[in-house]
């Protein structure tokens, strides 16, 4: 542990910030950096005015001319991806290695968006008329508020905004009030990546602020699309407004994700999944693995190798080589947990390893914990909640279907695994009446996705998909064309009339 790094914040805000500031933090110390300034409500209002008038001239520069701009801005990520990184473990607290690997995500990303800037297809179907030709397009749809959690500070962003850049849109950015100085990097990055190629700087703006300044952008008619990243109860006070003005919403919201252990699993590969799933990131990411279903057979066996596993993960300064496990966002956050944990043991759980907070000494105002198993006689309110911390919890199945039947009892549904030889198992866990995820893996545990696929969940995970696959289609608007090229006007269905 650098103890000495672990002192480099003061405990106190510096000083010279006004009230309405944010005060930025680093989870590593729990202290103070420094003040931003808050976006007021007119800069808001001004920033959607200035995103809605460059939309107007962005949405008609040819798509692949648009992706010039994507390419910069992956180039800029390549060349500055330490020092970002660097900024995504101060603010968010990630290990260097996931830290480094949310800015890889990004650059893939980039790649992806340029090559999809010349893929945007729509479809010709057959007309039932003689002489007509049906066809549907894909246009931009316009301005897209993004809103991000603190967890994924910057590849949240660049999931939306490289996509949303190529399909013609033009995006105002309201980051999580907890990562905002990884924002003005990104933000940054982007206003230079635009100056280099020639693209209007309007195409992107940057607004700091807490959940009211989101909700300014909610309640916008001219944002098209809110695409939100966050907790339920964020999804919950966001989708009903955005819905009221007609607005669209992508939703991205918590998980409460879970893998079910089959006899016949490679349990060397199964506790590796595990235990980074669970324990990675300090169990801060959407797709953290917070519920695991054992066969009762190898239930025993597998929890003392996970628990073994646990007791050797280096917790500490996210910064040093050999740390595993971050520090938590907040003192709230490890209030969440220290509750979580209180309430399982109180439904007849057992703390079988973890949950108690470590390096007070030489960081009292940070939160590292050590990540908790729990062994669980049913799932129980506490189970069913996601608590954004490294608690995993422990149940067993007899039989596959009862574990089916558990994995889908939860109010979420982002991400799920199942850890089997069997493939009679492993069909049936990503059939249609498998796991109800957006996300269903074999043999690998619940985090860490790729680009290419379409991510997001359904249930009370929102039902959005950002990334990969098709889900530019969300940042765009489909017109279907009918055009008439014969000397008559049959009508649709036969109609005859005049
Ligand atoms: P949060 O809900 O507290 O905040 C997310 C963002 O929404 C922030 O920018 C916040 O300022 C804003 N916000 C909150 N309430 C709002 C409101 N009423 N109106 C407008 N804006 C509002 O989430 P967090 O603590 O930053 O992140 C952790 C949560 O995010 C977890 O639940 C996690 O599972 C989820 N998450 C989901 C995904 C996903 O892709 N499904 C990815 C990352 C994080």
């Amino acid at each position: 542990m650098a103890a000495q790094r672990l002192n480099h914040c003061g405990a106190q805000p510096p000083l010279g910030g006004d009230s309405g500031d944010l005060v930025c933090r680093t989870p590593i110390t729990g202290g103070a950096m420094f003040f931003l300034p808050c976006a007021g409500a007119e800069q808001v209002d001004a920033a959607v005015g200035t995103a809605h008038a460059t939309f107007a001239s962005w949405r008609t520069t040819p798509a692949p001319q648009r992706g010039r701009l994507v390419k910069r801005l992956g180039e800029l990520l390549t060349e500055y991806k330490e020092d970002l990184a660097d900024l995504v473990t101060l603010e968010a607290g990630k290990i260097r290695s996931e830290a480094l690997g949310e800015v890889q995500e990004m650059i893939d990303i980039c790649d992806f968006a340029v090559g999809l800037s010349r893929q945007l297809y729509g479809r010709t179907m057959p007309s039932e008329r003689p002489g007509h030709r049906l066809a549907e397009c894909w246009h931009p749809l316009g301005v897209v508020g993004v809103l991000s959690a603190f967890n994924f500070p910057a590849a949240v962003w660049a999931w939306n905004t490289a996509v949303a850049l190529v399909c013609g849109d033009t995006v105002v950015w309201k980051p999580s009030e907890l990562t905002p100085l990884t924002a003005v990097a990104c933000d940054a990055l982007l206003a230079r990546a635009a100056k280099d190629t020639g693209a209007p700087p309007g195409v992107h703006q940057l607004v700091l602020g807490d959940r009211d300044t989101g909700q300014q952008l909610v309640d916008d008619d001219r944002v098209a699309l809110v695409s939100a990243t966050g907790s339920v109860r964020m999804g919950r006070a966001v989708a009903p407004r955005v819905a009221a003005r007609f607005g669209r919403c992508l939703l991205e919201l918590g998980g409460n994700n879970g893998a079910v252990v089959a006899p016949s699993a490679d349990l060397d590969l199964a506790v590796r999944g595990i235990v980074f799933s669970a324990a990675g990131t300090a169990g801060q990411r959407c797709t953290t693995l917070r519920r695991l279903i054992v066969h009762e057979d190898i239930a025993d066996r597998l929890v003392d190798r996970i628990v073994h596993a646990y007791h050797r993960l280096p917790v500490g300064d996210p910064f040093a080589a050999a740390t595993l496990v971050g520090p938590l966002i907040t003192a709230r956050a490890h209030e969440a947990m220290a509750q979580a944990l209180e309430r399982a043991q109180a439904d007849g759980g057992k703390l079988l390893t973890g949950g108690e907070t470590l390096l007070r000494d030489e960081a009292p105002q940070a939160r590292y914990v050590a990540p908790a198993v729990v062994r669980m006689p049913a799932q129980t309110a506490i189970v069913r909640a996601e608590t954004f911390a490294p608690i995993v919890y422990v149940l067993t199945y007899r039989t596959f279907e009862e574990a089916i039947t558990l994995h889908n009892e939860v109010p979420q549904g982002l991400s799920s695994s199942v850890f089997t030889s069997d493939q009679r198992e492993a069909e049936r866990f990503l059939a249609a009446d498998g796991s109800d995820c957006g996300i269903a893996n074999v043999n690998l545990g619940t985090s860490g996705a790729e680009i290419g696929g379409a991510f997001g969940g359904e249930k009370a995970t929102g039902g959005g998909r950002e990334s990969g696959s098709d889900a530019w289609r969300a940042y765009m608007r489909r017109a279907t064309h009918t055009v008439n090229y014969s000397a008559e006007l049959p009508l649709a269905q036969g109609v005859d009339f005049l």
